[in-house]
């Protein structure tokens, strides 16, 4: 991985425009890109995504811990995606697509999350959610 990605992340973080994160086990720095009821993802200095599950199953239910584990293929895929709708510049992180590439079925090409009729006729576009067959990129090779 080149440097331009442990530079643009520190720069990310000393002006604000992204909160750190720290995974447990994790050197060097990395910063969220994601955030929703449960999940967080962070985005290292190296490439690497991380992607903390919260477990609020105590009895106050306030207390939360969580558990981080690395993203990899196309969870991983997934949130780079994401992270790149908010921060242009991570779609570096994303591989090519191939000349010979197809789209991907599931998502009509969209990288969106759909949700089929029964006969597959009709579908319901998901904005914000990734299609979890191509992993967003809307290809497959
Ligand atoms: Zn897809």
């Amino acid at each position: 991985m080149s440097n331009w990605l442990a530079d643009w992340v520190a720069d990310q973080l000393r002006s604000g425009a992204a909160r750190r994160s720290a995974p447990a086990g994790v050197g060097g720095d990395a910063m969220y890109v994601y955030g929703s009821i449960g999940v967080d993802a962070a985005l290292t200095s190296t490439g690497d995504i991380w992607v903390g599950t919260y477990d609020f199953d105590t009895v106050e239910g306030t207390a939360a811990t969580v558990t981080w584990h690395r993203a990899v293929g196309l969870e991983r895929l997934g949130f780079i995606v994401i992270a790149a709708r908010r921060f242009p510049v991570l779609g570096g992180l994303l591989p090519a697509r191939p000349a010979n590439a197809a789209g991907c079925p599931a998502c009509r090409a969209t990288g969106d999350w759909h949700l089929f009729s029964a006969d597959r006729k009709e579908s319901l576009r998901i904005r914000g959610m990734i299609c979890k067959t191509c992993g967003g990129l809307g290809w497959q090779s």
